[in-house]
């Protein structure tokens, strides 16, 4: 029965990075509906995940009360029962290991005052810049590379663009599933005449409205787009007074791609040399050109490299500091542009800020000098875990056991830690497996915050029903532990306002973007002062730290997971539009309904040569182990590539995904992973 709503709360989607504003209706301590806000991201849209995913917060498995395992048992307790032990377990591993054996996890599904803590929690409690979060294996590599050309790690404008932008390329992003509103915008957008441009091995929805649409064979981004600036460069087609006034590098760039002509590229990437030159002139010649980029680009050994290659196009046409332009990764999570921007990441500070610039002001401001040595990134904690130089791990809103790539290897490492702390709203499959403390975390309808979407807005979360039984929302975990581990002080926080005013206090670029301003609006950093009033578009007249910005010469270098006799096929593995990540939220509701199984795309031709029929359940290897799954006969799909969508924990896809990282920021190479296919 549908119970009607006795108030309505005004918060953000706590799906994707779009940042959808909604209406939240409550009844009797439970949300019972939602429905969409006109507000400039949605304009009264929601997708099916923001709109009707919203029955996990009541699920009969929400997790209410502290556990600790004991002989393989979880036993409830209470919370200083519950934080005393894990207090006490930190104080003694740290004694005994120093404090680099302790790490944090910070998280997406989080709010910005709650990473702020988990960071600060690391490097003020523990003493350990060992803090990472999920966008470790999302989009630090467009961060690293944003920040390393252009001086901000972050998208450079905002989504109103889409509007105004004369042609879009999309590149490795499937935004009509994995951030619909936005997908739904560019669909509107190219049939009111902008021009489409997509590079992606799948015939998507948007490649197939596409005025061109490279299939790239994956692991191939680098020689592609490489192959574009060539274009951009023997053609002509370049932005001469941009490049004059803002651009460096460039005759050190013209020769390099001497290589990579389209001819010399096009076989290895999959596409014909016309194509590539057909997009490269679409992407120059057309008017402003707005680039958005997912995880097809940055889930790849030269992850952080395939974005440069983006920005060099970015800035050989002269796409920057203008509307309808840019370089803008699709942030997958709600907050994870938040996490990461908040200090949960090992080698930067709240706001980005490097140690050499900021190090000293946090250090005043938290009353304790910082932390000397560099901290270890996931991927790298999950190598000290196995090596035993890490002895204890906090996943706040993490399933790191069941979202990582290759199963086996992050088995082997959880499995030698002392301490596993799950902080989250379920029993997931971190806990269920290798956890020792479970703490019940509230959800994003729980608590007030602030989140980060995609195109560095900043909006209000707002609690919309209590958290049930003793669940608490992170920041009050934070601080409960932080005074269990004998530091109430820096983290006696009566609200989370609060926490968000030391936050401004210590982000100059965050400084204007005050609660009492975020209750009339949302707006995007940099907002230095209360009268600013946010800046929906990076880099206008000059780059963040500097004038000009330097062209990079990216040489292409083939993954080790390549195709052979025994794994002929290539598999990309991402998200279907109903299901969000790892299903937590997605699958405890009516969504499961419309999308009960992940499935095995292939195309039509590889089925027939198999003898594999729609709908059959097949087998994949991959050198490191195996998945069952149900066939899907898809002409979306080229012939010897398959795609899997990856959201239940039963099928834990990443038994096949290989241990292959981003060369620079580790983010896992989930997007290419060498397989063979047989019945089941
Ligand atoms: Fe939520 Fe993203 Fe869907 Fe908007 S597009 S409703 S933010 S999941």
């Amino acid at each position: 029965p549908v119970t009607a709503a006795q108030q309505w709360t005004r918060t953000t989607c706590g799906y994707c990075g779009v940042g959808c504003q909604m209406d939240a209706g409550s009844a009797d301590g439970r949300v019972v509906a939602v429905r969409p806000a006109q507000h400039p991201v949605n304009r009264g849209h929601l997708c099916l995940k923001g709109r009707y995913g919203f029955e996990f917060n009541h699920a009969a498995d929400r997790v209410t009360q502290p556990m600790i395992k004991q002989h393989g048992e979880w036993q409830p307790v209470g919370w200083d029962e519950a934080l005393g032990f894990v207090a006490n377990r930190l104080l003694a591993i740290r004694g005994q290991h120093g404090p680099d054996a302790i790490g944090v996890l910070g998280s997406a599904r989080a709010s910005n005052e709650e990473n702020y803590l988990a960071q600060k929690f690391a490097r003020v409690v523990v003493g350990s810049n060992n803090v990472d979060c999920c966008a470790r294996v999302c989009h630090t590599p467009s961060a690293k590379a944003l920040k390393t050309m252009l001086g901000t790690g972050a998208a450079t404008n905002h989504f109103d663009d889409i509007e105004q932008a004369a042609t879009i390329l999309l590149c490795g992003c499937n935004p009509t599933e994995n951030h619909p509103v936005v997908g739904a915008r560019i669909k509107q957008a190219a049939r009111r005449g902008a021009r489409l441009l997509v590079i992606d091995p799948r015939r998507t929805e948007l490649a197939a409205m596409a005025d061109v649409h490279l299939p790239v064979r994956p692991g191939h981004n680098v020689p592609l787009l490489n192959a574009m600036a060539a274009t951009l460069i023997a053609e002509g087609l370049l932005n001469h007074d941009f490049i004059a006034a803002r651009v460096t590098g460039y005759a050190e760039l013209a020769d390099f791609l001497r290589d990579y002509t389209p001819e010399r590229v096009a076989a290895g990437c999959g596409v014909a040399a016309a194509d590539i030159r057909a997009a490269a002139r679409l992407y120059a010649t057309q008017g402003p050109a707005m680039c958005l980029h997912g995880l097809g680009v940055t889930e790849h050994l030269q992850g952080t490299e395939g974005v440069m290659c983006l920005i060099n196009l970015a800035l050989l046409s002269g796409n920057l500091g203008k509307p309808g332009s840019g370089i803008n990764p699709l942030r997958g999570q709600n907050n994870v542009q938040g996490a990461a921007h908040m200090g949960c990441d090992p080698a930067t500070l709240t706001g980005a800020q490097s140690f050499a610039d900021a190090g000293e002001r946090f250090a005043a401001h938290w009353g304790t000098p910082l932390p000397q040595n560099r901290g270890l990134d996931l991927l790298q904690m999950m190598d000290a875990a196995r090596d035993g130089r890490l002895k204890a791990l906090w996943a706040m809103g993490y399933d790191i056991y069941l979202t990582l790539a290759n199963e086996a290897a992050t088995a082997a490492s959880l499995a030698q830690l002392e301490l596993v702390i799950v902080q989250d709203l379920f029993l997931n499959e971190t806990a269920r497996r290798f956890g020792h403390v479970f703490l019940p975390a509230a959800s994003f309808l729980e608590k007030d915050g602030t989140f980060m979407n995609a195109d560095r807005r900043v909006q209000r979360i707002r609690q919309v029903v209590p958290p049930p039984g003793d669940a608490l929302p992170d920041w009050q975990i934070i601080c409960r532990l932080a005074a269990a581990m004998g530091q109430p002080a820096g983290f006696d926080f009566a609200e989370p306002q609060a926490v968000w005013d030391e936050i401004r206090a210590l982000w100059p670029a965050g400084a204007g973007l005050s609660y009492a301003r975020l209750a009339q609006e949302s707006l995007h950093w940099p907002c230095p002062d209360e009268q600013h009033p946010g800046t929906p578009v990076l880099h206008g007249t000059r780059f963040a730290s500097s004038q000009t910005a330097t062209l990079a010469c990216i040489p292409f270098l083939p993954s080790s997971e390549q195709p052979d006799d025994d794994y002929p096929l290539l598999l990309v593995t991402g998200r279907a539009l109903v299901h969000f990540n790892a299903g937590t939220m997605s699958y405890r509701g009516r969504n499961a309904l419309l999308r009960p199984s992940d499935t095995l795309d292939m195309a039509p031709a590889d089925a027939a040569r198999l003898g594999l029929q729609q709908g059959e359940r097949v087998r994949l290897h991959s050198r490191y182990g195996s998945a069952v799954l149900p066939l899907n006969i898809s002409d979306a799909q080229q012939a010897g590539q398959l795609f899997a969508s990856f959201h239940r924990p039963d099928l834990l896809l990443n038994r096949l995904t290989s241990s292959v990282r981003d060369r620079l920021v580790h983010a896992p190479e989930y997007k290419l992973t060498a397989v063979r296919v047989e019945k089941a």
